[in-house]
């Protein structure tokens, strides 16, 4: 057990996402409470917000008030649209936040329509190709949210080969991907095989939606024995202090 490491959470949704409840200085606190020393509140946003503006000025002011306990970064998560990791964001929404989280949320409908035909094929084949182009070009993301959730959730398998190159993608992309042990369902063997390698990217997120969530995933440190996440966390709070402050000059 590694008790001596830094926690930190990159993924954490407030009551600005439609499907999370707690309050921006509950998320502060309680991540205080639990010893974090860096938090990204993430929020879902389709290409713009009208209060994306308001949620940074708020953040901006728990920022100065809580400046001795804790870094704190805002991040939006958007999604997937199509199989060349086109994300459904606007430009200007870039601008009032630190960072961007890619998730996959729900399949294109083409390919919807061919899983509905049977072809259960189609999900991993857009999974794969979506996850290629992020990796190998990112646009204009920083992290790849719960890579291979879409999969665990349907139980779909990626054959060795395209599973091996996607591995050797991940390590020398400049992405961060999440390992989230509390909220993604049942294991995330990408991520998991992904640790193993020394150069990964990866990056601790509880993508917690309420404030049991967040104590949860840090009741007991589970979340932190295997140190898998130790050099992603430190290379990710480096690049957001140093986007912040490019931001906020
Ligand atoms: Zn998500
Ligand atoms: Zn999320």
């Amino acid at each position: 057990m590694r008790c001596s490491m830094e926690k930190m959470d990159f993924h954490i949704h407030s009551d600005y996402s439609d499907d999370g409840s707690a309050s921006l200085e509950d998320i502060v606190t309680e991540a205080i409470r639990w010893g974090l020393v860096a938090i990204g509140i993430v929020d879902h946003v389709r290409g713009d917000a009208a209060w994306l503006e308001e949620r940074e000025a708020r953040i901006s002011g728990l920022r100065k008030k809580y400046a001795d306990d804790i870094a704190i970064f805002s991040g939006i998560e958007v999604k997937v649209v199509d199989d060349q990791g086109t994300l459904e964001v606007e430009d200007r929404a870039l601008h009032k936040a630190d960072y961007v989280v890619a998730s996959f949320h729900g399949t294109p409908e083409h390919v919807s329509r061919q899983s509905a035909n049977g072809d259960h094929t189609a999900v991993v084949r857009w999974w794969c190709d979506s996850m290629l182009k992020l990796l190998e070009e990112g646009g204009r993301a920083q992290i790849i949210g719960h890579p291979d959730r879409v999969l665990n959730a349907s139980r779909l398998t990626v054959d060795p080969e395209k599973f091996g190159q996607l591995l050797e993608m991940a390590t020398k992309s400049r992405m961060f991907l999440e390992w989230n042990p509390v909220t993604t369902y049942p294991a995330q063997p990408f991520v998991q095989e992904l640790g193993k390698k020394a150069s990964a990217n990866i990056i601790y997120a509880s993508d917690a939606h309420t404030i049991g969530e967040l104590a949860d995933a840090y009741r007991g440190h589970t979340s932190f024995e295997e140190g898998m996440v130790e050099r992603g966390n430190a290379a990710l709070l480096a690049l957001l202090k140093s986007r912040q402050a490019t931001r906020l000059r």
